[in-house]
């Protein structure tokens, strides 16, 4: 039987990685329960906000987060995961993609948090707001990603809205993502 494998962000299966004060989930069933009854694997990326500056750090936009330090970081704790998920395509396992929860600075997909705002810590920030693109996170995947020539579709979720996470996870999912060498480049290898 063929394995089939996703990757998911951290705070997706451990929601108290996330800043203090939110209202989120241990788990987001709706987007986990159902992957795991349709037999997917879960492997859990980890979170490169808690890893970095802990549980006590503030809310920060993806412009503070785009530092070469942050990046780094990123590279530095994907590095061992991205010689699994290599592995494993080599193994013939199959890898469907790459799950982030929109919004996030470091973790969004098509939408990340902008609106630089530096200085003294400040009773909310008007300037932070969605705006379009990669957290620095899954944008640093990424790159890390291609330089060792695998090329994975990525999909985020919006955690508002439960319901919806699902079709928007498992868009890619029923397109059986190649994970060999001579794949089509829907996710796996590219030469
Ligand atoms: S950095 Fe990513 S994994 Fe960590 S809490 Fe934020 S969105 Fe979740």
């Amino acid at each position: 039987m063929t394995r089939r494998l996703i990757l998911l962000a951290h705070c997706l299966l451990n929601g108290s990685a996330k800043l203090r004060g939110n209202d989120a989930p241990a788990v987001l069933e709706p987007l986990v329960l159902p992957l795991i009854r349709e037999g997917f694997g879960v492997i859990q990326l980890p979170c490169p906000e808690t890893t970095y500056l802990g549980l006590r750090r503030w809310g920060m936009t993806s412009e503070q987060y785009d530092t070469p330090p942050f990046r780094r970081h990123c590279r530095r704790i994907l590095e061992p995961l991205l010689d699994q998920v290599e592995d494993s395509l080599r193994e013939s396992f199959r890898v469907a993609g790459v799950v982030g929860p929109e919004g996030s600075p470091s973790c969004g997909v098509g939408c990340t948090c902008g609106g630089f705002c530096g200085g003294e810590p400040a009773e909310g920030v008007p300037e932070a707001r969605r705006i379009p693109g990669p957290g620095v996170f899954m944008d640093q995947l990424r790159l890390c990603l291609e330089e060792r020539g695998l090329f994975l579709p990525f999909a985020g979720v919006d955690e508002g809205n439960p319901e919806g996470c699902r079709p928007a996870a498992l868009s890619f999912a029923p397109l059986g993502a190649f994970s060999r060498p001579d794949g089509d480049g829907q996710g796996g290898f590219r030469s």
